[in-house]
């Protein structure tokens, strides 16, 4: 077995391959870049080299950084995670050619497999039912017009070096078909340097069901049965499972024995997983799905294999990379209960999805163990770490698993209702609809459902009224309540901010002792600061005092008054962005600007005295 390992990646595939490695007695090293100094990957690892600034063109993408760096450090190994170098033949080669451990196939796997084209025209080969379609080197456009033609509209247009759900378009009839050739092919150029593309019949109702395989060097290849990663968003997965719903035991000898045949047919080594698309308008049946590509790593989706097999999968890859053969036989794997993973995303839904960058200053995960039986959350950030605007912004894998497909979902759904995050925004709340939709309940999904229905699982959630009046009891003094509870039924309504958004809540309660300036409501998923709405603080200093204090925290963008400066009522003093919205904050009075205690870029807590202004008449007397 191999003694160190440097892992080429970050985020939660970094932390999850240095989980095992620990485990096995490996040295784990990572690698990071400028923006991500203080990442968990960096933390957890043994040690840690630097690789260049933020881009990941200027580091994670840079093969000869990561070999120096294994070198300096003798790693033995190199783990790609997955995304970055991991499908990079030409990496592979020189990972090997420096006399370290490639932890992946040969490079002549990834090369066969790297281009659709090639990979399907193997596969049929190899006696592999393949989407039909057309897959020429003549790439001239009335030939591929006649081509779609012949197929049958709809058909899907697919870059062949095209990856991640890009340079794909959807034709539904023959007068959309150039328009659409063109565009892809402009992308495809443009995100892969190659405009080739072929054609396939756009199947109906169409599900995303792949096979997990295990190769070893001593000519082994193993299937761990399937996943169903049909609830999509785009052509990316959102929430995958595995085994598949509707999936007899024949269909899945079939498929699973295809997608053997598929891996040794490229004498694959390690982890790779096998993509059929399958038609999902009737029952599933082994001449119903076809073969659609091959990735030759570890899936982003593994654990919910983990999850049902009992294996660690990242465990075999790092036995297999050393040489020993394959721990178990295709007769000892077994498949036990039901395992279901949701991609937790910083990411506002409401938003077109737009990334929600920032610093997870609240970072709470529903229990991993004990209520949930084997739930399971891979994460790669912390409480106070940042959400950078250069990398994927996913926060987490929660993975629940069950006796049968109901139990997994709905401790899944409660993983998520018990996490919350703040003040980024996530997709918390959009999982957990997509988990309760009718249809993905009952297993009846393909990959359109959110194109569907996605418009009401995206409505951002709001805490109800319960959480609200609780929070709100903390944020009010004892004696304004008293008052009002000395005859009749104790009720009243004040402002608060909710983010920054005044809302009226109903008082029902006692009020506090001490009560808070601000408190944090946590639901289904998600979380609000809710802080009293103050007069003075939203429109200046009301009661006479000239303080302007921050109404939240949040960012000082602008400051446009110098200290000693003559303001008038109403004069803009300075703008502050909280919550992703703008605040101008205005004088109260004219007077003369006292004590200025913010600057532009300046971050700020709730409350802070920002500016303090002087009456006019005060200064002069
Ligand atoms: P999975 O099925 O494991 O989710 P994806 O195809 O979604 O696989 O890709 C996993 C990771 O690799 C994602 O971060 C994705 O953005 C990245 N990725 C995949 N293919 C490409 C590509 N051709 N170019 C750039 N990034 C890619
Ligand atoms: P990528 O390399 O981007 O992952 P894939 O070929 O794996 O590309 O396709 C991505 C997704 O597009 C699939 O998961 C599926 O949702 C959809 N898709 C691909 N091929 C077809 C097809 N022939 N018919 C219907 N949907 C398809
Ligand atoms: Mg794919």
């Amino acid at each position: 077995m191999i003694k160190s390992l440097l892992i080429a990646n970050r985020g939660e595939i970094a932390c999850r391959v240095i989980r095992t490695a620990r485990s096995l007695g490996i040295r784990t090293i990572a690698v990071y870049s400028d923006a991500d100094a203080e990442a968990l990957h960096v933390r957890e690892a043994d040690e840690a080299v630097h690789i260049g600034p933020a881009p990941t063109r200027e580091s994670y993408l840079v093969g000869e950084k990561i070999i120096a760096a294994a070198k300096a450090t003798g790693a033995e190994a190199i783990h790609p995670g997955y995304g970055f170098l991991s499908e990079n033949a030409e990496f592979a080669q020189a990972v090997m050619d420096a006399g370290i451990v490639w932890v992946g196939p040969n490079p002549s796997s990834i090369t066969a497999m790297g281009l659709k084209d090639a990979a399907k025209k193997l596969m049929a080969g190899a006696g592999v039912p393949v989407t039909p379609g057309f897959m020429g080197e003549d790439q001239s456009p009335g030939l591929l017009a006649d081509e779609a033609g012949k197929i049958g509209y709809p058909v899907l247009i697919k870059a062949v070096a095209g990856g991640g759900g890009k340079g794909m378009r959807l034709v539904e009839s023959e007068e959309d078909f150039a328009d659409a050739l063109a565009s892809c092919k402009r992308e495809a150029a443009s995100s892969f340097g190659n405009d080739h593309v072929l054609i396939e019949k756009y199947i109906a109702s169409p599900r995303h069901i792949e096979v997990q395989v295990f190769g070893d060097k001593h000519g082994h290849v193993v299937h761990l049965f399937e996943r169903d990663c049909s609830l999509q968003r785009r052509h990316q997965k959102v929430i995958e499972e595995a085994p598949a719903p509707g999936m007899d035991v024949a269909t899945r000898e079939a498929l699973c024995a295809a997608a053997v045949r598929a891996a040794k047919a490229v004498d694959y080594v390690g982890a790779g997983t096998i993509e059929f698309i399958a038609d999902g308008s009737g029952k599933l049946a082994a001449d119903k799905i076809w073969f659609m590509e091959m990735n030759t790593r570890l899936q982003v989706e593994h654990p919910v294999t983990e999850e049902i097999t009992g294996v660690d999968l990242v465990e075999w890859q790092l036995r297999v990379a050393s040489g020993e053969p394959l721990p178990l036989s295709q007769e000892d794997l077994t498949i036990d209960g039901w395992a279901m993973e949701a991609r937790l995303y910083a990411e506002d839904p409401a938003k077109g999805f737009l990334p929600s960058i920032g610093t997870l200053e609240l970072l709470q995960f529903g229990e991993a163990e004990g209520a949930y039986g084997r739930g399971r959350i891979d994460t790669g950030v912390y409480e106070g770490a940042e959400v950078s605007p250069h990398y994927d912004p996913m926060i987490a894998k929660v993975i629940a698993w069950g006796e049968d497909r109901d139990e997994a979902r709905e401790r899944l759904g409660e993983m998520l209702q018990d996490s919350a995050v703040w003040p980024v925004k996530t997709n918390a709340s959009f999982l957990v609809k997509a988990l309760e939709h009718p249809d993905f309940a009952a297993g009846k999904v393909d990959t359109g459902l959110i194109g569907r229905d996605g418009e009401a699982m995206s409505e951002p959630p709001v805490p109800s009224d319960d959480v609200l009046q609780a929070a709100a009891e903390a944020l009010v003094p004892l004696t304004d309540m008293a008052g009002f509870r000395l005859n009749a039924a104790p009720r009243r309504a004040a402002w608060f901010l909710l983010d920054g958004e005044k809302v009226e809540i109903a008082l029902t309660g006692e009020g506090s002792e001490e009560p808070a300036t601000g408190v944090l409501v946590t639901e289904q998923g998600q979380a609000w600061l809710l802080s009293p709405w103050r007069h003075d603080a939203a429109h200046g200093a009301a009661d006479g005092s000239g303080a302007i204090i921050a109404p939240m925290p949040g960012k000082v963008i602008s400051v446009e008054v110098e200290k000693g400066d003559t303001v008038t009522k109403g004069q803009k003093l300075l703008t502050l962005e909280a919550m992703k919205m703008e605040h101008t904050l205005t004088a109260p009075f004219d007077g003369t600007v006292a004590e200025l205690n913010a600057s532009a870029g300046a971050q700020v807590q709730v409350d802070a005295l920002l500016v303090k202004i002087e009456e006019a008449a005060e200064q002069e007397a």
